[in-house]
């Protein structure tokens, strides 16, 4: 009996361990992470970056110039259809744009709501956006790729390691800067 609850306790620490090395391994400068579910006629799109891949910088927007660069970064965010371009004739179109980060206000980024405020700077000097898109298909049986053109309108990315899950398949791709379409089919 003392043996299985002792097991219990450090399965849980190795879980604890375990998942707090992954979130550690996570934020690398310079590398994203998209998350890509096709579900009938809706695409969900989760992207985990750290913020320097998109402001250039990782603290609480002091000043009117950080303020500015946070409302710019948030702005081309939610054109979500300018930076996941899908197959045109499948006629896609952006429903949802959902942003938040643990160091940049909520406002700034575009968000209605206020309260439960984000802290204003992360205890480690770094910090993440995590950004949520849904796109709605008309023809989703023509979608064939979505081109990531988040290289192209933030500077920092160098890679992004994209899941995506269909109905069908799964698959993991890696972008980079030359290689930003995913594609399947
Ligand atoms: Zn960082």
């Amino acid at each position: 009996m003392k043996r299985a609850i002792f097991s219990v306790a450090i399965s849980a620490l190795l879980s604890t361990v375990f998942s707090s090395a992954i979130a550690h391994e996570a934020h690398v400068h310079g590398v994203g992470k998209l998350d890509v579910a096709i579900d009938g006629a809706e695409v969900t799109l989760h992207l985990n970056t750290p913020l320097m891949n998109l402001l250039g910088f990782e603290h609480a927007a002091k000043n009117s110039k950080d303020r500015a660069a946070a409302q710019k970064m948030a702005f081309r965010l939610r054109d979500a259809g300018r930076i996941f371009v899908t197959t045109p004739a499948a006629g896609c179109r952006a429903i949802s744009v959902k942003l938040a980060s643990n160091a940049i206000n909520p406002i700034l980024l575009g968000e209605p709501t206020t309260p439960p405020a984000a802290p204003e700077a992360s205890a480690h000097g770094h910090a993440d956006l995590d950004a949520d898109f849904i796109l709605q298909c008309s023809h989703p049986d023509l979608l064939e790729s979505i081109d990531v053109s988040l290289f192209e309108k933030f500077k920092g990315f160098q890679k992004i390691d994209v899941q995506m899950v269909t109905q069908k398949k799964q698959l993991a791709v890696t972008l980079r800067p030359s290689a930003t379409r995913i594609s399947w089919e």
